[in-house]
This record gives C-alpha cells, structure tokens and sequence, in this order.
C-alpha cells in the first residue's frame, strides 16, 4: 500500500471485535503513520470527533475547495445493515455519523438510470455501484472526497452480502467498485482486490469493473481472475496527471500498469474523464494516447470533459494559470452571470461547464487522435 503519513487514525470499536477484521486493522497500521496517538472510538467519540475535523462542513465541497494539506486523517470502520428506525435513531443521535459512511451505512449505492435521464440530461443505466471506503490518498482537486479516508475493514461480511445482491440481480452485468475512493492504494494489505475478484471470478457472466489512478498494481497481477474482472484506469495527460490528480501514478506509470495488467490477461479500459483543459492539453492528450494505444487496447475508452461543476467555484477548486485561456474564459463569462441566465447546458440549465461547440471540438481532436494505433477501440462519451 501507499505510505501514509497523517494527522490522525481512529479506529471504531467495531473494527476490533472480529478477528478478520483486527488482522486487517493490523496490517492497514504497518503502512500508516500517524502524528497523534491512535483513538479506539465508539460512536459518540467518533461523531465528537467529526466535529472537532468539521466533516460535516466538508459535504458538497469538493477537494480542491477543501484544500488537503497531505494525507487524509485515517478511520478504521466496518460496515452495518440495520433496520430504518434504528438507522433513524442512531443518526439522530448523532448527526454527523450521517456523511460519509461514518455509521456504517452504504455499503451499496443504485443509481436509478430513468430518473437520471429526466433530470440530467444525459443516457444512464441502472446500477448498483459497490463501496468500501469514502475517501481517497489520492487528491483529485476536482473530487468530492473529503480531509478523511473512512476504510471499512469487515471485507469478508461485506463480500458475502455483495454476493447476495449479485446473485439476487442477474439482470446486472457489471458492477463497479468503488466511486467514492480507490481501494488499489491500500493493496496487498486491504485485501478487497482478492476478494472481490474471487468473487466475480465465480460469476457466470457477471463482471467487477475496479476504477484506479493507482499503478499499485503487482498484487493484481497472480489473482485468479478468469476474465471476470475489468480494471479501468482514469487517465490524464501529464499535466493534469501530475499537479491536479495529485499523489495519483503520473499518466506514463498508469498507462504501464495498464500494460501489466493486460498482460496478466485482465479486460482494461479507459477513461478520459474528466477532462481539465489545461495549457498545452492538446499535445499533452496527443503524446498521452500513443503512449497508451502502442502498448494498451483498451476494450473501450470513455471521454468526458470536466462538469457537474459550478463556475463561480472553479477557481476555489483549481489553479488557474494552468488553465488554457479559451476554457479560462467560459468559466469567467458563466461565473458572471446570474445562474438563470446561463444558457443550456451551463449549470444549473444543465450539467456542462463549458458550451457545446467547445466539447465537440475537445472530443473531435481526441477522437481523430485514436485511429493513428491502427487498432479500433469503443469510444463512449461519459
Ligand atoms: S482517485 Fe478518484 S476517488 Fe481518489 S481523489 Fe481522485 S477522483 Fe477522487
């Protein structure tokens, strides 16, 4: 796993009470350094706890609004299933146990697809997404992750309920683990990779997509897989790679985990997504796709640009001077407008950051980019 170097790790008394689960908190331990001494916590401590960080304020910021001077502060927690009235009574309680997953509730999300077409603008199928942490060692400046990595360590409970709903919704066919983090930085001693793909390794066609900026990948590579798993690399040319996905593998070194992980005969795929048009990205997307398609056939690439993003907080969440000016500029001409007035589809008229013809002519340049390896791949807009 990676380092970990932080201000703090609790860990919930729940974490202690099983022997898989401390053997895990024990190893998690070996690769965390912590400024203060570690706090078992029970959930009145640890809703204290959330509001002496001021969690709570951090919801709906995203992380390059939040500022994250390095690692995040470290939780060690396990999931629960309770019944609604006893959800509604602990979050009463204690309400700020309420955000991310700080009860023990979400282990998994449904995006309902239909209501996602009425609202969003957009095609959206639906899914059930899979979940273990909230947060990430990664800081994505345009993330929602907050100053805390809240890792659930009950894997092999969580594992045997997934297959529940696995088993339980055929109609499914790729599930995705995990949006609101990346677990590969916590591997070998997480163990999730293990047992996850072990589980869809028994799935007669059903598929684990795991998401990942991470080339922390060795640990994956000797796993059973039999071609059920999908690993799915966010990349980023090297800029946007670098200074805005910070602590993320630069975009060579995910593109050559990639290359490892198609070797050891998993289905890789990537997302351009999203895309943060920075000075020079033009070049930089150039240089970032040969490197990608000489050693890599994604069985599908998915392009996005940068959205669901309120212009008048661009500049709190990302570095200006990187910016390319003519994308620069959007932002300050929707900044400056009354929300209403923007036209569709500038949030709030819409999801977009930047208007129609600008992301065609992103997409266009990328597209056209493709073909050059002399190898097709898939190509969905996000
Ligand atoms: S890697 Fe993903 S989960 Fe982690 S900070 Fe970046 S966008 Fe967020």
């Amino acid at each position: 796993m990676y380092e970990v170097k932080t201000p703090a790790v609790y860990i919930h008394e729940r974490a202690l009470s099983e022997p898989t689960c401390s053997r895990r908190v024990d190893r998690l331990m070996h690769g965390i350094e912590s400024a203060r001494p570690t706090e078992v916590v029970d959930d009145a401590r640890l809703d204290e706890a959330a509001e002496e960080h001021g969690w709570s304020e951090m919801v709906g910021l995203r992380t390059g609004e939040i500022a994250r001077p390095g690692d995040p502060i470290i939780l060690l927690n396990t999931f629960r299933w309770l019944e609604d009235e006893e959800w509604a009574r602990l979050h009463e309680a204690y309400p700020r146990l309420r955000h991310y997953y700080l009860s023990g509730n979400g282990a998994w999300t449904f995006r309902n697809g239909e209501a996602t077409l009425r609202t969003q603008s957009g095609v959206c199928t639906n899914a059930y997404e899979l979940h273990a942490a909230w947060g990430c060692l990664h800081n994505c400046d345009y993330c929602n992750v907050p100053d805390l990595l809240n890792i659930m360590v009950n894997l092999e409970e969580l594992v045997a309920r997934f297959q529940e709903l696995v088993e339980g919704n055929r109609w499914l066919k790729l599930w995705k683990f995990d949006n609101h983090t990346d677990t590969i930085t916590l591997e070998p001693e997480y163990e999730a990779s293990e047992l996850m793909v072990d589980l869809f390794s028994r799935q007669d066609d059903q598929y684990l997509m795991m998401y990942t900026k991470s080339a922390n990948v060795d640990h994956l590579l000797e796993l059973d897989h039999r071609g059920k798993t999908i690993v799915c690399w966010s990349l980023a040319p090297d800029t946007q790679s670098r200074l805005i996905e910070k602590n993320a593998a630069t975009c060579s070194e995910r593109i050559e985990a990639a290359r490892k992980c198609q070797e050891a005969a998993y289905t890789v795929r990537a997302r351009l997504s999203p895309i943060v048009p920075v000075r020079g990205w033009q070049a930089e997307a150039d240089a970032m796709l040969s490197d990608l398609l000489g050693k890599v056939f994604p069985d599908v690439i998915t392009i996005d640009t940068l959205k669901w993003t309120e212009p008048t907080r661009v500049w709190r969440m990302f570095d200006k001077s990187l910016w390319d000016d003519e994308y620069a500029g959007y932002v300050d001409q929707y900044a400056a407008m009354p929300p209403q007035e923007r036209p569709y589809p500038i949030l709030p008229n819409g999801k977009q950051l930047f208007p129609h013809e600008a992301r065609v002519r992103m997409y266009g340049l990328l597209v056209e980019r493709l073909p050059k390896s002399g190898r097709s791949s898939p190509i969905r807009s996000g």
